[in-house]
């Protein structure tokens, strides 16, 4: 086995799901023609004052709260200055001292499966740059600054982590976390969600940390694990080669799974940080916290526990639920209004509502079913009234309104009975007409009983050929 230990923290950046910016009142919405979404304050305009979005606090104090940090009942905003066209105002507001969220910890489960505890140092409010796209065609950089005053707030975990993979555990802790709470769309191809990682390796009894890289603004769980693993490597293989590791940003690159330098600690800015006198301290107190505590759900990791302890859901069942908050709270109130065993109604759900949102990439909301209107369409199928397939059809038909539910539920009722009439004189019909057949039958050619609910079936394709059998072989037993 190596003695060498790798030694990981990471530097999550998460934007907060706010309607307008940090300190402006221009949309956040990703995807807009480029610098529509850029107000005077956005572009950095002499004379324009920043004015402080309260939903940002807010996000951050349940983020705080739920990874059990402290929350700072005075914080300050600062600047930190460098110059890069993405950056007009030559600044980026953000937190050094004093941060909003001091401390904190997250459980992951190490690579023995033990569960291990990921203390964090610091959780800070900042605001997002814009974004240079380099232009090979036009051969010229563009910048888009609609991105630019985002709210971001910036993750700091101790360097307690221990392998690529215990990092990439980490990470998806804190992705559900502030997806589930609604603190961020977690949305990593849109760069809601990034990562950097700062990375070193030490001997497995040396007491001193080794001297680390950080890698750079990494965009998924797979690249993290990939840019840390090859980082360790480099690492490990550079120092038993007789050289040492520098302190030095890095940037991965995806296609050549590799790492290549981009500056090194001498060359590093000195951002020059002071309290920005443009925004006066955040004084929060205790009755500013508490209504937000008292407002928050129950945290992913507690309601795993209840969903396998309260309700016997398998795993994948409850990792779909832990994924989206709106499905878990759908889902909630159907297994209170229901009696049906509730791994039973969460495979209705995945193999129908859940099925269409994915195929058609819809929310929750865009389905229109109240849980009422599911738990009787599951109750009506489970009483046999429908079949497991109408569920599906029911899905697909515009349900706006709540009583109209049961009409629905009657019309597929109704068009079941119709059809089992249909299939009864079908029955009846193909029997006398083949009293040979019958004869045959009776004689103990069983054999026989296939040409039966083969002539049935051409006459009615869609039905289920082991009910027509069924129903056949009684008729016979008693002619
Ligand atoms: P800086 O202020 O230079 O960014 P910090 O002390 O804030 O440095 O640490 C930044 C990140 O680097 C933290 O996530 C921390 O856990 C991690 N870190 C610090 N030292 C090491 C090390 N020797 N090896 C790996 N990660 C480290
Ligand atoms: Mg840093």
């Amino acid at each position: 086995m190596s003695d060498w230990e790798s030694v990981i923290g990471l530097e999550i950046h998460i934007q907060l799901m706010t309607k307008s910016k940090i300190f402006s009142a221009s949309s956040t919405a990703y995807g807009a023609v480029p610098n529509e979404q850029a107000s005077y304050v956005d572009l950095g305009m002499p004379g324009t004052l920043p004015v402080l979005n309260e939903i940002a606090i807010k996000k951050a104090i349940e983020f705080g709260l739920a990874i059990n940090g402290q929350i700072s009942k005075r914080s300050i905003f600062a600047r930190k200055n460098y110059f890069y066209p993405d950056l007009p105002k030559n600044y980026q507001i953000s937190q050094l001292d004093l941060p909003i969220v001091e401390g904190g910890h997250i459980n992951i489960q190490n690579d023995q499966n033990i569960a291990k505890r990921i203390n964090i140092l610091r959780a800070h409010l900042e605001e997002d740059a814009g974004k240079s796209i380099h232009s090979k065609k036009d051969n010229c950089t563009f910048i888009d600054l609609n991105r630019a005053g985002t709210p971001l707030l910036e993750v700091v975990s101790q360097p307690d982590l221990r392998s690529a993979k215990e990092a990439v555990e980490y990470m998806k802790k804190i992705h559900e976390i502030v997806t589930f709470l609604k603190i961020s769309d977690g949305n990593m191809q849109e760069g809601s969600f990034r990562c950097d990682a700062n990375v070193s390796v030490k001997k497995h009894d040396d007491k001193e940390l080794g001297t680390r890289t950080e890698l750079k603004n990494i965009n998924s769980f797979k690249f993290v694990e990939k840019a840390i693993n090859f980082e360790i490597q480099r690492q490990i293989k550079l120092i038993e080669d007789g050289g040492r590791v520098i302190q030095e940003t890095r940037l991965y690159d995806e296609n050549k799974n590799i790492t290549k330098s981009m500056r090194s600690k001498e060359e590093a800015n000195d951002y020059r940080y002071f309290p920005d006198p443009d925004l006066p301290p955040i004084e929060i107190d205790e009755k500013f916290i508490k209504e937000i505590k008292d407002g928050m759900p129950m945290l992913p990791d507690e309601k795993r526990v209840s969903y396998q302890k309260n309700h016997a859901l398998t795993d994948e069942q409850i990792n779909i639920l832990l994924n989206n908050s709106d499905i878990s709270n759908f889902i909630d109130d159907v297994m209170k209004k229901s009696k049906i065993e509730p791994k039973k109604l969460m495979n209705y759900f995945i193999s129908s509502i859940y099925l269409k949102m994915n195929k058609e990439n819809l929310l929750m909301q865009d389905m229109m079913i109240t849980p009422d209107d599911f738990c009787e369409i599951i109750s009506a199928v489970e009483n046999k009234k429908i079949s497991k397939g109408n569920i599906k059809q029911i899905i697909d038909m515009p349900l706006t309104s709540t009583g109209s539910i049961e009409k629905i539920i009657e019309k597929f009722k109704k068009a079941q009975d119709d059809d089992q009439k249909n299939i009864n004189s079908l029955i009846d019909k193909v029997i006398n007409d083949n009293p040979k057949q019958v004869e045959d039958y009776k004689k103990g050619k069983t054999k026989i009983l296939g040409f039966f609910v083969g002539q049935v079936l051409k006459n009615a394709k869609d039905s289920d050929p082991g009910t027509i059998k069924e129903k056949i072989i009684k008729i016979l037993d008693n002619v």
